[in-house]
Formats: structure tokens, sequence, C-alpha cells
């Protein structure tokens, strides 16, 4: 059976606040979806300010994208989640941003590498960098699938960044995991040259979290 997150609404909606907290995303920006029970999808409506966001915004779709509840319009990257829900059974919750230090490492089409313990055991190893495709299309959900084959992230080209998890909570902890060590990355570079963790280091730690993953694409 397909992983899904308990009580999915406000599991949704308590990271969307976060998110925007966290300053992970501006305004309406980013989305976030976790899969119920019977394999349905709660997500973040479009154009709706995390800060006035309630349950009642939310919207249910089936796995096909069709809207069975809720008034309001699904977000326009609804194909990017439909797409990570139907490649990989083991995710509960998608999450897409646009951190502005993950973002620059997407718009130089730069992958993120693995450099800080923390982050093999969160996200599996270096972060991908899609190939270009345009917001809102299934060429960037499928582009996004191939990049997130075991890993917890991927870097969505010259756009942001998506990541899934067993939970909002879970998910959006590894949002932040990514933009900081973009960040930090970043910084190292200007100090000189990082370096990455050792190769067996990177393949233990990636099996702690469970991101060794199925994929049935
Ligand atoms: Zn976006």
């Amino acid at each position: 059976m397909a992983a899904f997150v308990e009580d999915a609404a406000n599991a949704v909606l308590a990271a969307a606040k976060d998110m925007l907290a966290r300053g992970l995303v501006e305004g309406t920006a980013g989305n976030i979806s976790a899969r119920t029970e019977d394999g349905n999808l709660c997500i973040t409506p479009s154009s709706i300010d995390y800060a006035a966001m309630t349950l009642e915004d939310l919207v249910t779709v089936d796995p096909a994208g069709k809207v069975i509840a809720g008034t309001r319009s699904p977000s326009s990257e609804l194909a990017l989640h439909l797409a990570c829900y139907a490649a990989y059974d083991d995710i509960g919750s998608v999450i897409h941003s646009h951190p502005v230090h993950a973002t620059m490492f997407a718009v130089t089409h730069e992958p993120i590498p693995s450099c800080i313990d923390e982050f093999s055991i969160f996200v599996g190893g270096e972060v991908r960098v899609t190939e270009y495709a345009a917001s809102g299309t299934p060429e960037l959900g499928s582009q996004a699938v191939a990049a997130l084959k075991d890993r917890g992230a991927a870097l969505i080209a010259n756009h942001g960044m998506v990541a899934v998890g067993p939970t909002p909570d879970k998910v959006l902890h590894i949002t932040a995991l990514v933009e900081r060590s973009a960040h930090i990355l970043w910084g190292a570079r200007l100090i000189g040259a990082p370096h990455p963790l050792p190769d067996d280091v990177n393949a233990n730690f990636a099996g702690v979290y469970g991101f060794m993953r199925t994929y049935k694409g």
C-alpha cells in the first residue's frame, strides 16, 4: 500500500504556514501536498497567501488530478505533485519551493553535492538538477521524478526545488536542510574548494532514513 499521511489537511496547512515563516517561499509561491489513506491528494490552492490560508482553502484531488473536494483551484504545479506520487509509493508528501540559495544552484544547473553528514542522512546524496521544463507541465513532473530517484529532493532547472518524504513536516525539514546546504556551499566556494563526503559515507548514510527507494517508472 502507498504511504499516506494521517490528518493530511492539518499537516499540509501547518507545513504551509511554517514554510512561509522560515522564508522558504514568498507570498503565494510554492505548494504542499500529502497523500490521504484513500489514495487522493490534499494540496494547497493556487494564489492564496499562506498567512491567510485556512483548512477550507485546501483542495482534494484524485490521482488523475480531478478536484473532488474544495472550492479553490489546486496549485498550478499539481502535475508535478501527481507525477511524484504516481512514480513513488513510498512518499506521503511533496513540497515545491523557491528558496534563494537552492534556486541559485537550479539557475546554474549545478547539483548540490553532499558535504555535511546530516545532508546524506535526510536527502540520500547529491541533489540532482532536472532538464529544463516549463512550469506547470507534465514534462516538469517526469523530469522531477527522474531526478528524485533514491533522493529526498531535486532541483528544478531555472525554477526551484521539489522535496519528497513521509510527512509534510519531515519534507519541510528536508527542504530547509537543502536550502541551508546550498547557502553553506555558496559561501564555502568563496573560501576554497569544498570537500565532498567520502563515497562510502554517503552510501552508508543514504540507507539510514529510507531513501533507497523503489522506482516504478
Ligand atoms: Zn514553482
